[in-house]
């Protein structure tokens, strides 16, 4: 039988229940599947502060490291607001993706035929609509050097940021994009601004020379305020976009919205090893329904398939559990967050239990 570490980290807010489903769906795969699952949990974000006094610590971080994957909740919460930013909640996340190196995120955006009226755009542009953003996440202008604000002689100021990829940093995260994609439908869109800024004409040269190694991926580029567009003019040309930090952050929060629906996305971080990867949903803690049991814990569930595609190439177990969300869905289950008349309120609990009942 198969042995998978897996830290277990439900942090705050509505974490710990959303969390509590996953790992019911979780244990229940390893049954089913013959996987030796060993599940080790510990508090991170605000309940560590809460315990410890900083929100990550070294045993967290140790146990990360050594597991073959995260499952992560959310952090964060007013309760912790005041505090100075080095020791905020957040900042476990940062230190977890820097110290796991992830810098690959993959977030999906997939429209369930029964929700559509969640989102904003007309049923007839969303219906189908099923694509994954894979955004390179620890280089690019958020990371690069110089920056920063200085005061000119003049007395105004000056605010730098440097946009900067060597090829190595480019050839791993279209390595992903391309993977992603033979997983998938095999298209794959890279999106630059290569008609202005030379570091992403840099990257499309790198992407493109290595499509080459990918025969059976087809490979195409857009420039990003296009594809900002194109998300919501058609977004059902889209199978996976690869893009940089910047771009990817902006277009996935745009791509996760043409859904509507924030409790049912789940999102991947990888690094640059099989055993270096986070799957949390992309919501936060919901301080405002924290406790009450009435969480959506689809994005959680969701976050698991992705762990068992991904992570431990259990692809028939991740597609059981895709299949038991959308079967509880039509079957018109819902809770709060997605409910609309005439479909069947539950709990974040009863919600687990039914998603666990199709998976039977
Ligand atoms: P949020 O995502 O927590 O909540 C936004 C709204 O969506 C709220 O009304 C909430 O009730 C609802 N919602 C979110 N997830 C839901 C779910 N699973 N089921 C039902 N409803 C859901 O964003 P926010 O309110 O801006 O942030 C709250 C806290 O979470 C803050 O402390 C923030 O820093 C933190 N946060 C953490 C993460 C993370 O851990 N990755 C991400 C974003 C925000």
């Amino acid at each position: 039988m198969e042995k998978f570490n897996i830290a277990v980290l439900p942090g705050d807010g509505i974490g710990p229940e959303i969390v509590a489903e996953a790992v019911r769906v979780l244990k229940a795969i390893g049954k089913k599947f013959k996987a030796d699952f060993i599940l080790k949990e510990a508090p991170v974000g605000g309940a560590s502060i809460d315990a410890h006094g900083v929100p990550l610590t070294d045993e967290v971080l140790k146990l990360a490291l050594g597991s073959d994957a995260v499952l992560l909740g959310a952090v964060g919460g007013p309760k912790w607001e005041g505090l100075d930013y080095s020791i905020r909640p957040e900042r476990a996340l940062l230190a977890l993706r820097k110290e796991l190196g992830l810098f690959a995120n993959l977030r999906p955006a997939r429209i369930y035929k029964v929700l559509i009226d969640a989102s904003t755009l007309k049923p007839e542009v969303i219906e189908g609509v099923d694509l994954m953003v894979v955004r390179e996440l620890t280089g690019g202008l958020y990371f690069g050097t110089p920056k920063g604000v200085e005061k000119l002689p003049d007395g105004t100021e000056r605010g730098v940021n440097t946009m900067v990829y060597t090829t190595p940093e480019i050839e791993r995260i279209a390595k992903v994009g391309f993977e992603v994609a033979r997983k998938r439908r095999k298209k794959l869109l890279s999106v630059d601004k290569a008609n202005v800024l030379e570091t992403t004409e840099l990257w499309r040269k790198v992407v493109t020379r290595m499509g080459k190694d990918y025969p059976d991926v087809e490979l195409s580029h857009m420039y990003v305020d296009n594809c900002s567009m194109q998300l919501i003019r058609n977004p059902k040309q889209f199978d996976v976009i690869v893009t940089e930090n910047t771009f990817g952050d902006i277009l996935s929060d745009e791509a996760s919205m043409l859904t509507g629906s924030i409790g049912m996305l789940p999102s991947a971080s990888l690094g640059s090893t099989k055993n270096r990867a986070m799957y949390e949903p992309i919501h936060g803690s919901a301080p405002d329904i924290a406790g009450k049991g009435i969480a959506n814990p689809i994005a959680t569930i969701l976050s698991v398939a992705m762990m068992l595609n991904y992570s431990f190439d259990m692809t028939e177990a991740a597609s059981l559990i895709e299949k038991a969300v959308e079967s509880v869905l039509d079957k018109g289950l819902r809770t709060a967050d997605i409910y609309q008349p005439g479909t069947k309120k539950v709990t974040c609990r009863e919600m687990g239990e039914a998603i666990l009942g199709e998976m039977k």
